[in-house]
Parts: structure tokens; C-alpha cells; sequence
């Protein structure tokens, strides 16, 4: 029984609304649906806004993108956003032993690769590409926001953490025009925002393996909660499933036997990154980690469905 309830745990797309009408919308950004409800439609151009301005600088795989030229360049004078997301990325890879580390890019991608095509990528390619990882080989500038990547080659990749950082920017100026009640979801990154009417949000949690069930609840206001794990972007070879979130100590996907994690945090970037650093850390460095984090909450799903609290 208890297991039943908590299998659900993990997920999170539905939203119930009380009181006033909501205005819902969603749009596809950030290679994600971004989805907001709130009672001021004026919420969700805001919203989306702030969306599509960050999604010009994040975007690995835009060429326009400020991303893409440091990425080709190897140097820049980044902006504000990017710099200070960089700087977040840095102290996350001090945090968590490297267990999150965005120049991760040149192994994500050939992982990426094979999930699309559903073959596994050829050892050669990835302990080239393991070389070029590690964020000591990144050089940031407080002084001038100058960016330099040591590594010929380096890349980095936002996708663990810019999502939750735009939801945070969205917040920020849905605040700014006082808005005052809104629910903001970026592919699982979620962010409350107020009470709704005189109740707290209500968010969906769905089972890791049947997406379809949708069962626990969990009330939030004035907070964020974000999971990642690997039944969304996936693919299956000879009975092994290989996911999105790689261990940059290996080259390989995550196999911490941590499939999924759901974090409860103040703010969605610590949620983003906290939920995909443990599925590569595990259930005791997660939880270990999460001793930096006073406030942090989340559980997490193990392969063999089992739900623990962190
Ligand atoms: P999703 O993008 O599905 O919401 P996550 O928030 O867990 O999932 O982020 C996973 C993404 O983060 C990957 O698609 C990849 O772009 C990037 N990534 C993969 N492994 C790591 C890692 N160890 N550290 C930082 N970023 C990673
Ligand atoms: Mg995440």
C-alpha cells in the first residue's frame, strides 16, 4: 500500500486551481513546454518574455545564441545572466565533487546523439570528449564578466540548470509587474508563486514509469520543486536504459541507482541542479549534499521503485 503511494512520487505537470479563474497558457521554449497559470492575465506574456529573451543567450544548439559563441570561440564577455549563471554553475561544481559540472557538454552531446538514434556512442569518442571536461578548465572574471574556456574544444551546457534559472528570472518579473499569484512550469522545474486564492498550490506528481499515472500532491506557495531523472529522455539497449543526465566522472549516464529525484527549494535553479546532481551522486552523497542546503527537502525513486526521503 504505502508502496503504491509513494511510486507516484515523482513528476509533475497538473495543476489545480481554486477561487478565481485561472488563465493558462503554454508555449514550447528552452526545448521544453513552458506552461503558467495565475488569476492577472497579463502573467503569461511575462512570463513567456522572459523566456524567449534567456532563451537567446542559453541555447546550445542555436547558433545565434550567445552560449553557441562562447562555445565556438572559447572566449566572450558574457552578459549579465549568463555570467552569473556560470558563476552558480562553478560553486555547484565545488558543492557536489564535480557531480555537476556543465562542461560536461562535449560527452552530453554525444550522448544526446544516442538517444536520438538509439546506438551507443563508441568508447574512443567519449574519453576524447571526457578530456575536454571539468570546470577547472573555465575561467571566469568577476571584474569584466570575461569568459574564457582553457580547453581547446570545451563546451558548456545550461540544460541542467537554465530552466530553473528562468524560472526564477520569470518570477522576478512577474513580481516586478505585482503579480501576485502564479504557477510557473518549465519541463518540471516549478515555481509557486503566492497562494492561490486562499490555498496553497497543488502539484501533480506522476510515477517515474507509467507517465500517465498521476496520484500525490504536494501543496507549495512561495516555493520552488523540480525532478529529473531518466524516463523522459532515455533509450534502451540491450535491456540497459542509458538517460540524458551524464556522470562526468565516467562519460557514461548516471547509474548511482537513483533514477529519479524531486527537490523542494526556495528557488528553482537550486532545485534544477539539485534534483539532477543527485541522480548522478545517489541516495548517500545526495543526501550528504543536501546537508549544505538547510530548508532543501526532496525524495527519491531507486530502480527498484522505492521511494526514499532525502
Ligand atoms: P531535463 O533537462 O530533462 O529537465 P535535468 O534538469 O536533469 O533534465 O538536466 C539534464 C540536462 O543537463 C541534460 O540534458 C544535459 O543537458 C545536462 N547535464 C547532463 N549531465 C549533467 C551533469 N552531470 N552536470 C550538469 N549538467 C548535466
Ligand atoms: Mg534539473
Amino acid at each position: 500500500m504505502y508502496k503504491k503511494i509513494i511510486l507516484y512520487f515523482l513528476f509533475t505537470t497538473a495543476v489545480f486551481g481554486c477561487g478565481k479563474p485561472l488563465y493558462r497558457d503554454s508555449e514550447f521554449i528552452m526545448g521544453t513546454f513552458v506552461e503558467v497559470a495565475s488569476t492577472d492575465p497579463r502573467a503569461k506574456a511575462i512570463v513567456f518574455d522572459e523566456f524567449k529573451r534567456l532563451q537567446k543567450a542559453f541555447d546550445m544548439f542555436d547558433e545565434q545564441s550567445e552560449l553557441s559563441r562562447l562555445n565556438k570561440t572559447g572566449e566572450l564577455t558574457a552578459s549579465e545572466d549568463l555570467f552569473f549563471v556560470l558563476k552558480k554553475a562553478r560553486e555547484f561544481y565545488g558543492l557536489t565533487e564535480g557531480a555537476f559540472d556543465v562542461t560536461v557538454a562535449p560527452v552530453s552531446i554525444l550522448w544526446k546523439r544516442a538517444i536520438t538514434r538509439s546506438e551507443l556512442p563508441v568508447v574512443e569518442a567519449i574519453e576524447d570528449a571526457l578530456y575536454l571536461v571539468g570546470f577547472d578548465g573555465v575561467y571566469l572574471d568577476e571584474d569584466t564578466r570575461q569568459v574564457k574556456l582553457l580547453k581547446m574544444g570545451a563546451m558548456i551546457d545550461l540544460g541542467g540548470i537554465a530552466k530553473g534559472y528562468a524560472v526564477d528570472k520569470a518570477i522576478t518579473m512577474l513580481k516586478k509587474a505585482q503579480v501576485s499569484s502564479a504557477i510557473v512550469n518549465a519541463g518540471g522545474n516549478i515555481y509557486c508563486l503566492g497562494p492561490n486564492g486562499r490555498k496553497a498550490w497543488r502539484v501533480g506528481i506522476q510515477d517515474p514509469r507509467v507517465s500517465k499515472n498521476l496520484s500525490a500532491r504536494i501543496e507549495l506557495i512561495d516555493k520552488a520543486v523540480a525532478t529529473s531523472g531518466d524516463y523522459e529522455q532515455f533509450f534502451t539497449f540491450q535491456n540497459k536504459r542509458y538517460s540524458h543526465i551524464i556522470d562526468p566522472k565516467t562519460g557514461y549516464p548516471a547509474d548511482s541507482g537513483v533514477i529519479s529525484a524531486t527537490i523542494v527549494a526556495d528557488d528553482a535553479m537550486t532545485a534544477d541542479v539539485l534534483s539532477t546532481s543527485i541522480v548522478v551522486l545517489g541516495l548517500q552523497k545526495g543526501r550528504r549534499l543536501l546537508k549544505n542546503f538547510p530548508g532543501v527537502s526532496g525524495k527519491v525513486v531507486d530502480v527498484q521503485d522505492k521511494v526514499h526521503d532525502l
